[in-house]
Order: C-alpha cells, then sequence, then structure tokens
C-alpha cells in the first residue's frame, strides 16, 4: 500500500459514530443532528473490514469518533480487532465514560490512549465542552496513568478561549508525567465561521511559553503529526501543525466512516464502501483510494470532524 509518492499507509483511523457526549465549541454545533444507530457499521462488519486491511498492510489502528466509548458494543469491537496481528490499537476519547471500562481494556490490545482535554479550569472546561466534567476527565485520565496505560493528551488550543493555559498545560505535564499535544484548531465544520478570529499557530503557541521555558527537540517518527520536544520543567510536550505546516508529505493514514466508507483523507468526502466488500476486491479498493490521496493540503472540509471521525 504505497503510493506513487513514497507514502506508506500503514495507520487506520476508525470513526465508530458521529454521536457524542460533549459539544466541544471547535467540533459541534449546540444541537447536531446524528445519523441513525442502523447505519453505523457492526462489530462484525468491523472486524471484516480491518481483517482486510491489516492482510494489505495496516499495523496502526486508532478508534475515535463523536465518542467511541457511548457505542455500546465498544467492548465487542475491541475484543474482536484485539486478534488481529497490530503493531498498536489505540483509542481517542474524551473520557467522560473512560473510568469503568479501564479494567476490562487491561486485558486487551488496546494500550494507547489520546484523551482530550482543552481547559484545566472547570470553568472554562464547561464553556469549551458545553458540559460540567472536568473532574470526572482528570479522575480517568490519573486511573489510566495508574493502570498503567499509554496517554497522551490533545489539547486544541484557541485564541481568547484557553490559549493563556498554555503554561499551565505544561507545568500539568510535568507534575503528572504525561505528554501534551497542542492542536492547532484546524479550518473544518463549525470552525469555518470563527476560523480567522481564533485560530493560533504553533509557532505563536511556543513564542508564547518561550520566556519562562526552554525547549529540546525530540526525534519524531517520520510519519508523526506532531512535533515533539521535552521542556526545561521536565515536560513533553507536542504541537500538531495541521494548518500552519501540514503533514501530507509524510501522512500515511487511511480513515473509516461510521458507515464503513473507507476515505483517504480527513479533507476529502469521496470514498468506498468497504461493509460488503469480498476480500478479493480489496486490493483494486485500496489501489483505487490511495491514488486519490491529495499530495498536499486541501483548504477545508465542510463536513464537521465529528461526522468524520477526528
Ligand atoms: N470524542 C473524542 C475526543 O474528543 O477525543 C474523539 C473524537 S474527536 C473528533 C478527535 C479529536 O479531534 C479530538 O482531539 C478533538 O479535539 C479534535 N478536533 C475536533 N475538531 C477539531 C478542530 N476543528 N480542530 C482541531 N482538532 C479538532
Ligand atoms: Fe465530542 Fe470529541 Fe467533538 Fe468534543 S471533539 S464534541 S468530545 S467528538
Amino acid at each position: 500500500m504505497v503510493d506513487k509518492h513514497g507514502r506508506r499507509m500503514r495507520k487506520l483511523r476508525i470513526s465508530l459514530l458521529d454521536a457524542c457526549n460533549l459539544r466541544c465549541l471547535y467540533c459541534m454545533p449546540e444541537s447536531p443532528v446524528f445519523m441513525p444507530q442502523k447505519d453505523w457499521a457492526s462489530a462484525k462488519d468491523l472486524l471484516h473490514i480491518t481483517r482486510n486491511l491489516v492482510a494489505l498492510g495496516i499495523e496502526e489502528i486508532r478508534l475515535t469518533g463523536g465518542e467511541p466509548l457511548m457505542r455500546r458494543d465498544f467492548v465487542e469491537i475491541v475484543d474482536a480487532l484485539s486478534t488481529l496481528p497490530v503493531k498498536t490499537l489505540g483509542l481517542t476519547t474524551n473520557a467522560l465514560l473512560l473510568a469503568p471500562y479501564l479494567s476490562m481494556l487491561q486485558h486487551t490490545q488496546l494500550q494507547q490512549l489520546n484523551i482530550s482535554l482543552d481547559s484545566l479550569d472547570a470553568k472554562n472546561f464547561k464553556r469549551i465542552t458545553r458540559r460540567d466534567a472536568l473532574g470526572t476527565v482528570t479522575d480517568a485520565i490519573h486511573t489510566a496513568k495508574a493502570l498503567g496505560f499509554t496517554i497522551k493528551i490533545n489539547t486544541v488550543v484557541m485564541k481568547g478561549v484557553n490559549d493563556h493555559e498554555l503554561p499551565a498545560f505544561v507545568a500539568w505535564s510535568a507534575v503528572h508525567d504525561i505528554p501534551v499535544r497542542f492542536l492547532e484548531v484546524m479550518n473544518i465544520g463549525v470552525m469555518k465561521s470563527q476560523f480567522r478570529e481564533r485560530f493560533l499557530s504553533a509557532f505563536d503557541m511556543k513564542a508564547m511559553l518561550k520566556a519562562d521555558y526552554r525547549f529540546s527537540k525530540l526525534n519524531d517518527v517520520v510519519d508523526s503529526t506532531s512535533r515533539n520536544f521535552r521542556v526545561s520543567n521536565g515536560a513533553k510536550i507536542g504541537f500538531i501543525t495541521s494548518e500552519s505546516s501540514p503533514f501530507c508529505t509524510g501522512c500515511s493514514r487511511l480513515r473509516l466512516t461510521p458507515k464503513g466508507q473507507i476515505r483517504p483523507c480527513l479533507f476529502m468526502q469521496e470514498g468506498i464502501d468497504l461493509k460488503s466488500l469480498a476480500p478479493e476486491d480489496y486490493p483494486k479498493a485500496l489501489a483505487t483510494i490511495i491514488a486519490m490521496k491529495p499530495v498536499g493540503r486541501i483548504p477545508h472540509q465542510p463536513q464537521p470532524m465529528y461526522q468524520i471521525g477526528g
């Protein structure tokens, strides 16, 4: 699964559903309309699809959404995917429902948790997510860390909303020994109308921290989406520069929508339904998808992030 630009497709991002129990300002409208559950690819469909994609070279799988832990068959899905010979199986979650799942997840292949946390201040957390849940999320993070899961925090930084919390996140990362990755807000879905007002580049984020901290660059793998640093206070932080310096030239990722459609890129709406495809037809379908993969960043995506899978 190598395209004509030498990019090897080895990562699969699976969106399990579009629904969510938060309403983050940069991701969802206040009253979103979600797809009917009957349209979701079932656990059986997901196993069929991923098994065929793994046979063609996928070696890292990450479950996302919407909020993946809202799927009632989440355990069934993780158990099924745990049977596949992949290097990593990960989950991107807002962690609201995470705590009760942790002891079960300990016994599966799913050991990598990317947890979204955009504020360390309860009021600001509520402003951003439109729900009062900071304590639930941080409790789950600390329990997961104590149980030995590999955790990364994803923090979407918005000018005038949570950029003043950057130093607090750097301090928090050092105290708890948990890496924090600062994400540039992307010009996608609901962000389109406020993008100019809210966008803060990674360059500017770093400039805001430079007076108090020194940064040492860490070595990143070639298809890493994050530029990672060790900070002088001991924190490990990263910047995900999706807007200011997109990582398309090293992109190794394919995406599966909740309906079971494979897409070449977050910024494309075209794809192929894999649910009922016979195993012998996968190589041709994948070749078509990989040939569609753009080389450079498409300016914006009208479809919201929660419908595609962030
Ligand atoms: N609900 C889960 C969560 O929040 O972690 C998984 C789905 S969420 C769509 C996946 C990631 O996309 C989160 O880290 C979220 O912060 C990020 N995201 C959503 N909209 C974004 C935007 N407009 N710009 C940058 N990141 C965004
Ligand atoms: Fe939900 Fe994640 Fe979107 Fe926030 S970013 S609304 S938690 S899907």
